[in-house]
């Protein structure tokens, strides 16, 4: 089938005489070309099939009717790609050009949230981007057990004080030049890489470029913290509004959040002193509670609770987040259970379970008629690091190899923690260690098959780091 194309083409010579080529290498196709430098105009008003200049010329982003439709490789005669636009309805076009897009030879990046940093609250759709990646180029903040759901290559491009600053500049080039040469890239972010993540920069730097990128949303730490204090940040009456701020910068900004609004400030925990000024002086009353949550969604989150008038003298480190507005009344950080045997799915305590192994199977004897299967368990090794247990208002204990694993790591058994015992041997044994036995409580044990699977356990769990 004989076809007749109109190519508006840019007046490089150049550029012309590799159209020739690349127009001769088509089969089928007679086509003539107007020598024009109004190239959208002449596409968009379908006065030309296609148009056709060096890459770069091509103004970003494109008319929205407009697509591209081959990006060809470049020539030794003109050291640059070319663009073959043609409006985006024209699927011929797009089809006729594809083989010659040097496209299909990129990779894709994905710009992936990790959520707040504890491996459990990354999303599904997140460890599938990681588990066909080639590389992953990852953030601080982003915890390291992340990435144990990708065999890619692993490449550390964090910007945290005292360790080497990555430019955003070279991650973007770092980017762009692994997908031309055909990787699959995850950009791991912290929480939401749309929200103080630098997202919009990396994007547009590879969308100028024509690289693919999708991006994959992450549970951001405003959305983690309300859930560590267990409170709204638009409770019904109280609040209406949530404004999402940088701490850097907060002079500058000229819009005044509604008085009756939550504000999250991240970025929060050096710039309290400011944070408090800037309030005042926007007319924010003095009394309105605050919180600084710290590691929301990890173990040992916490929540410290203040007003404007005190806040400059809390303390906290990072990473942490200010909330200012009256929601912040309701936050309570409620303390844990550690749960240290096996399966955490069994106990069935009403306390958050954090669930940190430090017993493994290590074999199972040979079964015999008259010997019921049993594993045998021992401490893990390395021994894990012991936790900070006032985090914790209890531990569960599921077997007197339990508490005997317990004391290796932890030492003793401190007051404050009341101690689940799964039976009565591991009652005595705990008894034996000299924990008072009103501390000892039976542990409410969940029945097998009240928890479908493992897969559906909520626990959190510490990586052991050893
Ligand atoms: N894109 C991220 C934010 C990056 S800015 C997101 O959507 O969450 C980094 C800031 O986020 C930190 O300085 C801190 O204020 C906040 N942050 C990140 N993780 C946090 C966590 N687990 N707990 C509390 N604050 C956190």
């Amino acid at each position: 089938m004989n076809r007749r194309l109109t190519i508006a083409c840019s007046m490089i010579p150049a550029v012309l005489s590799h159209i020739r080529e690349v127009m001769a290498a088509i089969q089928g196709v007679n086509w003539r070309w107007i020598d024009t430098d109004a190239l959208k105009d002449l596409t968009a008003r379908r006065e030309a099939d296609i148009a056709v200049c060096a890459a770069d010329e091509l103004l970003y982003p494109l008319q929205e009717d407009l697509t591209l439709a081959a990006l060809i490789h470049e020539i030794p005669s003109f050291p640059k790609k070319l663009a073959v636009m043609c409006r985006a309805d024209r699927a011929d076009l797009r089809g006729l050009f594809f083989s010659l897009d040097v496209r299909n030879t990129y990779g894709k990046v994905w710009l992936v949230g990790a959520g707040p940093g504890s491996a459990d609250l990354i999303t599904l759709r997140a460890q599938r981007a990681l588990a066909k990646a080639d590389v992953v180029y990852y953030d601080d903040l982003v915890d390291e057990s992340l990435l144990s759901f990708s065999e890619g290559e692993r490449v550390y491009v964090g910007k945290r004080k005292g360790r080497v600053s990555h430019a955003q500049d070279a991650i973007n080039d770092a980017l762009y030049r692994s997908a031309v040469e055909g990787k699959t890239v995850v950009r791991l972010k912290g929480g939401d890489p749309s929200i103080f993540g630098r997202a919009g920069e990396e994007v547009d730097y590879l969308r100028r470029r024509w690289v693919r990128v999708e991006m994959i949303p992450g549970v951001t730490a405003a959305s983690a913290a309300s859930a560590a204090g267990l409170f709204s940040l638009t409770q019904r009456r109280i609040s209406k509004s949530v404004t999402l701020l940088s701490a850097h910068g907060i002079e500058g900004l000229e819009t005044i959040p509604s008085a009756e609004g939550t504000r999250v400030y991240y970025m929060a925990a050096s710039k309290l002193k400011e944070i408090a000024r800037d309030l005042s002086q926007r007319g924010v009353s003095l009394d309105t509670p605050v919180v600084l949550v710290r590691n929301a969604g990890f173990w040992d989150e916490s929540c410290v609770a203040g007003t404007v008038e005190n806040m400059a003298d809390l303390e906290v480190s990072p990473p942490a987040l200010l909330i200012v507005g009256n929601v912040t009344a309701f936050a309570r950080v409620e303390r844990k259970a550690l749960f240290i045997g096996v399966d955490p799915d069994i106990a069935g305590v009403q306390e958050p379970v954090v669930h940190q192994p430090l017993i493994e199977a290590v074999s199972m004897p040979t079964p015999a008629p008259d010997r019921p299967e049993t594993p045998l368990y021992r401490t893990v090794d390395p021994r894990p690091a012991p936790l900070d247990l006032s985090y914790f208002s209890a531990v569960i204990f599921s077997s007197p190899c339990v508490v005997e694993a317990f004391e290796e790591v932890y030492r003793s058994f401190p007051d404050h923690l009341l101690c689940y015992a799964f039976d009565d041997s591991t009652r005595d044994a705990l008894q034996k260690k000299e924990v008072h036995p009103w501390r000892i409580v039976a542990c409410p044990v969940r029945k097998p098959g009240s928890a479908k699977s493992k897969k559906t356990s909520v626990t959190q769990s510490v990586p052991n780091s050893g």
